[in-house]
């Protein structure tokens, strides 16, 4: 069914063909892109997206990690409907409203402890960039005081996401991503990626003593003069492939830090909001970062909107020197975006939707088991509602071909189900609301369409 089905030029095809002609699509390779079908999102209503042509489909990714109550949830419409009737944009520069005062008291008050000022922006990567810059003010400050050397360097970590903005990039670790913009940006220092499936000390969880968080503090240390923080993504590092971090290692990285006077900004972008199974991830090992950058879910993934929370010191500091932050947006505290979020933290809690994770997780974990001894997956892995594999080849390396990612996508599509590999990394993150037979549908669907693709042979000669 068309939106507009008497206009001319609103069929599937004509909208795919208009797009080709005027549009460039994020992180698409082009040249595949221009060969693909994509589908015409027309609407959608809890975790169900329907296209133009009456086809419905289950919303695997959450719209890439935003949606966390579904999609028209009637309190968040009535939300964004009744800020309408008063204003939806006025300017934050030199003026005030309520939504955005509410909103930081909120926050404040359900963030990690230490955290006193809200600093808003409207996505992730200028979150991440508003703390990167407060806290080289931060030690700037601090470091001309003491007749000190100014630091101009951050810690990250190897396939690290903080996203797209120049000083973002400049701290990522995804080689695919952000290799090409080195000569453009400041390369952070780095520590590898604790990632448990290839561990960087060559151990096993079962009997390590997180070697891993050992290296991270080594290089804190050796560059504890230069550095202007340590930028991480706690407990998961989700678009360098759903990284599950081995608990221990924030709460390590998070002392060595407290211990050399280094600050720490933790980007929970991806991770807040219930995302990890927590509200924060940074509860689940106690840790109270100095920066907290938040964007994603904070709408319920409605509207452009994120948070930088820093603590009193950094403010006090700056407002001694330089005195003003000369940093800013247009849409600076929106709001329309402040009360969808207001809406979103009154339901996730009215909704009891935090506890509710552990049972649905268990139904995608039930529906997933027969994969762990597949030919093909392997690494199955579960933090929050977020269930991930990886594929590999016979040999066990990667199987990441973009022919047969597609062809996985494609089987997953037309079974019900949106999908977006990242790399050999599949992935489910079904928004927070999606029910028990929900949530074991999308994985059915998605092991279901590995299994055929295994049967038709795409995955090349396996035992
Ligand atoms: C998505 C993401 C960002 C960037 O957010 P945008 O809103 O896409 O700019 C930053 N950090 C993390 C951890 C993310 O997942």
């Amino acid at each position: 069914m068309a939106i507009f089905p008497d206009s001319p030029g609103t069929h599937h095809e004509d909208l795919v063909r208009r797009d080709r002609t005027v549009l460039w699509h994020p992180f698409a390779t082009l040249a595949l892109w221009e060969r693909e079908d994509p589908p015409v999102i027309a609407s959608g209503k809890g975790v169900w997206l329907t296209d133009i042509n009456g086809h419905r489909m289950l919303d695997g990714t959450a719209s890439l990690w935003v949606n966390l109550l579904g999609h028209r949830h009637p309190a968040l419409d009535r939300a964004l409907i009744s800020q309408t009737e008063h204003i939806a944009h006025s300017t934050f520069l030199g003026a005030t409203h309520e939504a955005a005062i509410t909103l930081a008291e909120r926050l404040l008050g359900l963030a990690p402890a230490g955290l006193t000022r809200v600093f808003y922006s409207d996505n992730g990567s200028t979150a991440v960039e508003i703390a990167m810059k407060l806290a080289f003010l931060f030690q700037r400050s601090r470091r001309l005081r003491q007749g000190k050397k100014i630091p101009a360097t951050f810690f990250s970590l190897e396939r690290g996401y903080h996203g797209d903005t120049l000083g973002t990039v400049g701290a990522g670790g995804i080689e695919r991503f952000h290799h090409l913009f080195g000569p453009l940006v400041r390369s952070s220092v780095t520590a590898p990626a604790p990632d448990c499936s290839r561990c960087p000390a060559g151990l096993i969880r079962t009997s390590c003593d997180l070697e891993c968080a050992d290296m991270a503090v080594r290089i804190l240390e050796t560059h504890q003069e230069d550095l202007v923080a340590a930028l991480v993504e706690p407990l998961l590092q989700a678009a360098g492939g759903m990284i599950v971090w081995p608990s221990g290692y924030l709460g390590r990285l998070a002392r060595a830090c407290r211990d050399l006077d280094i600050p720490l900004i933790a980007d929970e972008v991806a991770t807040g909001f219930g995302r990890t199974g927590t509200l924060f991830a940074c509860e689940q090992e106690g840790v109270s970062p100095d920066f907290m950058a938040v964007g994603k879910t904070l709408t319920g993934g409605y509207l452009p909107l994120a948070a930088t929370l820093v603590r009193e010191s950094v403010y006090e500091t700056v407002r001694e020197d330089p005195g003003t932050f000369y940093h800013g947006h247009s849409y600076t505290a929106n709001p329309l975006a402040c009360r969808v979020a207001l809406a979103t933290l009154d339901c996730l809690e009215s909704e009891k939707l935090l506890a509710a994770i552990p049972e649905k997780r268990e139904r995608i974990r039930k529906a997933w088991q027969p994969l762990e001894s597949s030919p093909f997956a392997g690494n199955l892995r579960f933090i929050g509602l977020i269930a991930a594999l990886d594929l590999h080849k016979a040999d066990g390396s990667p199987l990441d071909d973009p022919a047969i990612l597609s062809a996985i996508r494609e089987k997953a599509r037309r079974k019900g189900l949106l999908i977006r590999p990242l790399g050999a990394t599949l992935y489910l993150i079904p928004p927070l609301s999606v029910s028990l037979e929900e949530a074991e549908l999308m994985a059915r669907i998605l092991s279901d369409s590995l299994w055929e693709a295994h049967r038709e042979g795409l995955f090349g000669k396996l035992p």
